[in-house]
């Protein structure tokens, strides 16, 4: 029999600790053979599929977003978020979501289905929320959506599981595994090889991607005051703990100061992401990365945990405080290091390290002559994001590293301290 304890440093291994919560996600065993959903669309796409397309900015594609944002009603803030809980009057409400009345002081565990079938089987996830006996603001957590991005699971878990509804003020809802597909299959992606997390805010008459989407914003985030999207780095790539936030947004800075001593990077959000379509339709959102794909790593998962309870605590909604040295938050400018030459990588650092300018962060052997090449950081600063060791082609990033700076940022160009043209910016698909 699989139980879920709330001591979960019992599951020896990621591998027994999925099969745990598949098991008791009741996942129906026909749909172990998942088929590729077919692609072509009846709808019309608004948003074309990113994945692969660094020009995910352009101002068609956001037109086109903020068009579909205005199809769901935007949030108004009569006060800001810091206050919330402050100005809340009298008594708190019953909280309606997915057709269930959810009364102050109490909590329970829902499920949403992005659409009635999948394969001609219900799909459906869990939401919990908990119902806060006092007043506040609804924050909303939601994990995986990309599916092999486990750490934010477990954060959303733990965090849920420990809040005393009679304790809280506002209400907390979490979506532990919102591509529950990918997360099925180990996989960042839609069974169709889409990138969930460009199609937000969706569109009900569009690809898969899209009307998941739809389902998910409409049915859930649209109840949320504020969003935190949880994600680790990708494709063999692990983060350092740290918030993406557009820092442009004072309430979206209320969010990043209220995680105590976390690392923060400015960054203008990605079109099509949760976050950016969140924040454009009134609810400040960030992004919290920890960690790399499919492992349950417990230092970042605790980090994670550490910094949404303080957030909680900061925005009022609980009284318990948690200790941190420097409760700052500390700002970053950030540049990527990438590879010159193809061949095995071997890093010389790990994440977290600080380094000087001219440290070797790695090195880059050709399996074939041996010839190697070295990768040095370009200025002073600490690793913040790097490959795992692996076979990399030209071009590849490698090393992240990010370089404290006084104040908070608002560059158009967050990586503007890039010391070779071309070392750095985006990196399509690095995280969420
Ligand atoms: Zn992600």
């Amino acid at each position: 029999m699989c139980v879920l304890s709330r001591q979960p440093d019992k599951y020896r291994s990621a591998r027994r600790y999925l099969a745990c919560v598949a098991a008791l996600l009741s996942f129906s065993s026909a749909l172990a053979g998942e088929a590729a959903v077919e692609p072509s669309d009846n709808g019309v796409d608004l948003l074309q599929d990113t994945t692969l397309d660094t020009d995910s900015r352009s101002s068609e594609t956001s037109a086109a977003a903020e068009n579909l944002v205005e199809a769901v009603p935007a949030h108004e803030h009569l006060v800001p978020l810091a206050d919330a809980v402050t100005t809340a009057a009298g008594q708190s409400a019953p909280l309606v979501l997915l057709g269930t009345e959810i009364l102050p002081g109490t909590a329970h565990r829902l499920s949403w289905s992005a659409t009635e079938l999948f394969e001609g089987v219900p799909v459906s996830t869990p939401v919990l929320i908990v119902n806060g006996k006092m007043p506040g603001p609804t924050l909303c957590l939601t994990a995986a959506v990309h599916g092999d991005e486990l750490n934010g699971i477990e954060m959303v878990r733990r965090v849920l599981h420990e809040i005393e509804p009679k304790k809280l003020s506002g209400a907390v809802i979490g979506v532990p595994i919102v591509n529950v597909q990918g997360f099925r299959r180990g996989s960042r992606y839609l069974p169709d090889r889409r990138d969930l997390n460009r199609y937000f805010p969706g569109n009900p008459n569009g690809s898969a991607a899209a009307r998941i989407a739809h389902a998910l914003f409409k049915e859930v985030i649209a109840h949320c005051d504020a969003l935190v999207d949880l994600h680790t780095g990708s494709f063999e790539r692990a983060n350092l703990p740290q918030i993406r936030a557009d820092l442009r947004n004072p309430d979206v800075v209320t969010l990043t100061q209220g995680f105590g001593s976390m690392v923060v990077l400015h960054s203008k959000p990605t079109v099509g992401t949760l976050r950016h379509a969140a924040t454009l339709a009134g609810i400040p959102a960030v992004t919290v990365e920890a960690g790399g794909p499919s492992e349950l790593e417990l230092a970042e998962v605790k980090h994670g945990v550490k910094g949404i309870e303080t957030l909680l605590t900061t925005l009022g909604m609980v009284r318990k405080i948690r200790f941190w040295g420097d409760p700052e938050p500390v700002y970053y400018r950030s540049s990527w290091v990438r590879a010159d030459n193809g061949g095995i990588l071997l890093a010389d650092v790990s994440l977290g390290s600080t380094v000087r300018k001219g440290d070797i962060l790695g090195t880059i052997t050709d399996p074939m002559s041996n010839a190697r090449t070295e990768l040095y950081s370009p200025y002073s600063g600490r690793i913040i994001g790097m490959a795992r060791n692996q076979v990399v082609m030209p071009g590849f990033a490698a090393f992240h590293v990010g370089i404290e700076a006084d104040d908070v940022i608002v560059d158009d160009d967050p990586v503007d301290i890039a010391v070779k043209p071309g070392n750095g910016g985006y990196v399509d698909g690095m995280s969420e």
